[in-house]
């Protein structure tokens, strides 16, 4: 008799679509990452925090393919690579959403969403781009991630800056990005449009994507993240999986902790002076 057959998930271990390990990246002297490590899976979102000069954009841009690492392993699906260009990181299913998104204001949503990309109807002389394919993808698929825009005839540049991540975040899934990097996609946004923009984020994951979300923000990582790595100066300063760690201790670590504590008690106010120029202050017994 032979034995049962294993479940996918025993035969092939849980490979991470991304890992980066012990990456450092230096720029001449300047040490702008150091030893950072983080793990992108399929259907999950890692979060990567950190304030101000961290070494976020850095990050982003050698899995995007625009940097390259100096030391440590950059892994796609258990291959090591060194991505050539952002090109190189597209072909292997990686793609990058800017907070300053790279779209054409005046040209409609549909236009938007294939640009570089359009689909043609026709042949020789007869030629030309298939706007009713690219506008009724664009409206299906918009759709499909929950997506309901009023009209997708109506330049890009009149949507609101949430919408705009939204459409850029459909576009990426229906191209067929495994993982998806979100360069700070809530940073210029209000509460309200942070959440709408979360949702979709949420629902990238929910199509299968590993999704890479960078972020300042420690309510927005915990609302939708599965991992947090925090960077400090260019350094790991925590790595954790949600079962490992709370909101609170999220937020406490990203404020720096103990800085924080050093901070309140140096702006804590001195007693108010009693006399002022050698006259009582009113009010302020002596
Ligand atoms: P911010 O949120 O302010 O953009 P960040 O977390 O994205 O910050 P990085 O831009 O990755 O941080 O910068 C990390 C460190 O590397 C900083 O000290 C920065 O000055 C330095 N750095 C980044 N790019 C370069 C470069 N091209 N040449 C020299 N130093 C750089």
């Amino acid at each position: 008799m032979t034995a049962p057959k294993a479940p996918a998930d025993q035969e092939a271990p849980h490979r991470a679509l991304v890992e980066l390990d012990h990456v450092s990246k230096y720029y001449g002297n300047i040490k702008a990452l150091t030893d950072v490590s983080l793990e992108v899976h399929a259907g999950e979102i890692s979060c990567v925090l950190g304030d101000n000069g961290a070494g976020k954009s850095t990050l982003i841009k050698i899995i995007a393919g625009l940097h390259r690492h100096d030391a440590g392993t950059f892994l796609i699906e258990g291959e090591e690579t060194t991505l050539a260009n952002p090109r190189d990181a597209l072909d292997r299913g990686i793609a990058t959403v800017y907070q300053d998104l790279a779209v054409v204001p005046l040209m409609p949503v549909w236009r938007n969403f294939f640009l570089g990309s359009e689909p043609t109807t026709g042949s020789g002389p007869f030629k030309r781009l298939d706007v009713r394919l690219m506008r009724e993808t664009t409206r299906s698929e918009l759709l499909r991630m929950g997506i309901d825009l009023r009209d997708v005839d109506q330049p890009i540049g009149t949507l609101s800056g949430g919408e705009r991540q939204c459409v850029a975040i459909a576009r990426a899934v229906y191209f067929g990005a495994k993982v998806l990097v979100l360069d700070e996609p809530t940073a210029a946004l209000g509460v309200k449009q942070s959440g709408v923009v979360l949702k979709y984020v949420a629902a990238a994951r929910d199509a299968g994507l590993g999704v890479v979300l960078i972020t300042h923000n420690p309510h927005h990582a915990y609302l939708v993240g599965d991992r947090f790595v925090l960077l400090k100066r260019g350094a790991m300063s925590g790595s954790h999986t949600r079962a490992s760690v709370t909101l609170d201790e999220l937020t406490r670590q990203m404020a720096g902790g103990s800085e924080l504590e050093e901070l309140s008690h140096e702006l804590e106010r001195a007693p108010a002076p009693t006399r002022l120029g050698g006259h009582p202050v009113p009010g302020k017994p002596e």
